[in-house]
C-alpha cells in the first residue's frame, strides 16, 4: 500500500511527528503503538510490501490453482496474557481454530525419533540415559542465574543438566535461530529470562500457561497486511538513505527524491541497515551494530503427493551437523488454505551458521537429504527456493551489552528497534515493542529515550 504523505507537503517536503523507518513487523508494532498513544505518524518501507520477512507470498499449485508459501514464521506462537496475544485481541485478526498437530521427530544418530519437545519424546530422548532424565527432573530446585553473558547452551546445562544440552538442544535451537547454542547469547530468546524469573522453565511455563501455534486465515502475513490497512499510513518504494540533525533534537530523513523532517526517527530495521544510516550520526552505535553477524538461511518449499498420517502437518529437526546443513523440516495440514487440496506442502530449512555441503546446493541433493530422514516423501510436484540472506541476526553471548551501548550512543531523537534488539522471534519483538511504547507513554522526549 501507498497511502499520501500526511502532515502538510511542500513540494516533495513534508513532516511527520515521528517517522517509523522499515514496514516490517517491527515498523508496523512500533508505528500501531505510537498511533495508539495519539502520536502522529509515518512508515516509510523501502521495498514494494510491508510486512519484511512476515509476508504470505502466492504460490499457485501445479494446475495453477490458488496456494500460498509464507517468507517467514508459518504461525505465530502466542502465549496467555503476552503481547502477542493482546494485539491479536485488540486487532481481531481472523485466525483458525486450532488444531491438533501430526507426528513431530528429532533426527539422530541417523534416525528419526519421537521430538524432545513433547512428553513421549523426551522420555524416550536419543542420546540421554536415565541420569540425565533425571537431572532434567531437577529443574525446578535450579536457582535463576546471574551472568550477564551466557549462552543458550550454559543457560540450558545449568537448568536441565549437559546430557540434554549437549544431545538435544542443538536440534531444538537451530530448527529456531540457525546457530549452533554455544554461540547464541540468552538475549535472542528473552522468554526463557522471564520464564527463569517466573520459577524456571517448568513451573515458570505452568505459571505463564501454554504457548499455541495459531494461524491467521489468510496466513501469518495477514498480521503485517491488517496493521498496514489499519494503519492508512505506510508507505512503500521509500529506502531512507540520510538522516541530517535539525535543532532541538528534530531530523530530516531523505530518500527516494523526499525529506520528511520528523521530531523523532525510529530505526525498525536490520542492524545492517540501521548501521549504514547511523555511521554519518553516531559512529560508535553504528560500528557496534555493523559487527552483528546476519544468519542467511536456504529455504526449500516443495509439494508432494500427500503421505497417510502426514494429514496434520509433519516437523522434523536434525541434530547438526548429521544434515550436512539441513536443519530441518515442517509441512502445512492437509486442509490448510494456503496449500493446494490432496498435496502435502513441504518447507525445508538449510543453512544459517551451520555449512551446507555442496551436494545440498540443488533440490535433487536436498530431497536426497529428506529421503533419508522421511522415507515415505515421495518425489516433489512443485519446488521453489528461496533463499533469506540476512534472515536472522545472531546474538551472540554478552549481546545485552552491546545493545546498552547502542541506545547509550543514539543521539536524542533517534530511537533503534527490531529483532537484533529484542531478539528475532516475533512474540519476543511484540514484547519488547510493547514494553518500549509504554515506557515511552507518548511523550515524544521519553520516546527518544526509552
Ligand atoms: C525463513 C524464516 C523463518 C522464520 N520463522 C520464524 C518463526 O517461525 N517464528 C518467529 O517468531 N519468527 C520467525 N522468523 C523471524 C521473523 O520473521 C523476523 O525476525 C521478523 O519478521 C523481523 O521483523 P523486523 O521488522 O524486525 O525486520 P524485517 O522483517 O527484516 O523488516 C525490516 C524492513 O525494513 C525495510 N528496510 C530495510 N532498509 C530500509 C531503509 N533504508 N529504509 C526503509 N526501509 C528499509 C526492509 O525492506 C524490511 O521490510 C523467521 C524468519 C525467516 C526469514
Amino acid at each position: 500500500m501507498a497511502g499520501g504523505p500526511r502532515g502538510g507537503v511542500e513540494g516533495n517536503r513534508n513532516s511527520a511527528r515521528i517517522l517509523v523507518l522499515g514496514g516490517g513487523i517491527s515498523g508496523l508494532l512500533a508505528a500501531w503503538h505510537l498511533r495508539r498513544r495519539g502520536c502522529e505518524v509515518e512508515v516509510w518501507e523501502a521495498s514494494h510490501a510491508a510486512g519484511g520477512w512476515a509476508q504470505t507470498l502466492p504460490w499457485p499449485g501445479p494446475a495453477g490453482e490458488p496456494g500460498f508459501l509464507e517468507r517467514g514464521p508459518q504461525g505465530l506462537l502466542v502465549g496467555r496474557d503476552g503481547a502477542l496475544d493482546r494485539l491479536l485481541h485488540d486487532l481481531d485478526l481472523e485466525l483458525r481454530p486450532p488444531q491438533p498437530k501430526g507426528p513431530r521427530w528429532l533426527g539422530r544418530g541417523g534416525r528419526r525419533e519421537p521430538s524432545p519437545a513433547t512428553l513421549t519424546g523426551l522420555l524416550r530422548a536419543p542420546g540421554l540415559g536415565p541420569g540425565g532424565k533425571l537431572r532434567m527432573l531437577a529443574e525446578p530446585f535450579i536457582p535463576a542465574g546471574t551472568a550477564t553473558d551466557e549462552s543458550l547452551h550454559a543457560f540450558f546445562a545449568r537448568r536441565l543438566g549437559e546430557g540434554f544440552a549437549r544431545e538435544l538442544l542443538p536440534a531444538l535451537v537451530a530448527g529456531v535461530l540457525a546457530a549452533p547454542p554455544e554461540r547464541i547469547g540468552l538475549e535472542a530468546l528473552p522468554r526463557l529470562q522471564r520464564l527463569e524469573a517466573r520459577g524456571g522453565l517448568l513451573l515458570g511455563g505452568l505459571r505463564a500457561g501454554p504457548e499455541r501455534t495459531r494461524l491467521p486465515v489468510g496466513g501469518t502475513g495477514a498480521l503485517a497486511r491488517d496493521l498496514t490497512e489499519r494503519l492508512g499510513c505506510v508507505h512503500t518504494h521509500r529506502p531512507a538513505q540520510a538522516l541530517e540533525p535539525l535543532t532541538q533534537g528534530r531530523w530530516r530523513v531523505h530518500g527516494a527524491g523526499l525529506s520528511c523532517e520528523a521530531e523523532a526517527v525510529v530505526l525498525a530495521l536490520p542492524a545492517q541497515a540501521a548501521s549504514s544510516l547511523l555511521a554519518p550520526v553516531a559512529s560508535a552505535a553504528s560500528r557496534i551494530l555493523a559487527d552483528v553477524p546476519q544468519l542467511e538461511l536456504r529455504v526449500w518449499h516443495s509439494r508432494h503427493a500427500m503421505v497417510p498420517g502426514w494429514e496434520r502437518g509433519l516437523g522434523l529437526l536434525i541434530h547438526p551437523p548429521e544434515g550436512r546443513g539441513l536443519l530441518g523440516a515442517v509441512s502445512l495440514a492437509a486442509d490448510d488454505p494456503r496449500g493446494v487440496p490432496g498435496l502435502l506442502q513441504l518447507r525445508t530449512y538449510l543453512g544459517g551458521a551451520y555449512p551446507v555441503a555442496p551436494a545440498l546446493h540443488t533440490w535433487a541433493g536436498v530431497f536426497a537429504e529428506l529421503r533419508h530422514w522421511l522415507p515415505e516423501l515421495p518425489e516433489a510436484v512443485q519446488v521453489r527456493e528461496e533463499v533469506c540472506p540476512g534472515a536472522f541476526p545472531l546474538l551472540e553471548p554478552g549481546h545485552g551489552t552491546q545493545v546498552a551501548r547502542v541506545l547509550a550512543g543514539l543521539p536524542q531523537g533517534l530511537v533503534w528497534l527490531g529483532a537484533a534488539r529484542f531478539g528475532p522471534g516475533i512474540p519476543d519483538l511484540a514484547e519488547g515493542i510493547a514494553a518500549w511504547a509504554e515506557s515511552a507513554s507518548g511523550a515524544l522526549p521519553a520516546v527518544t529515550r526509552a
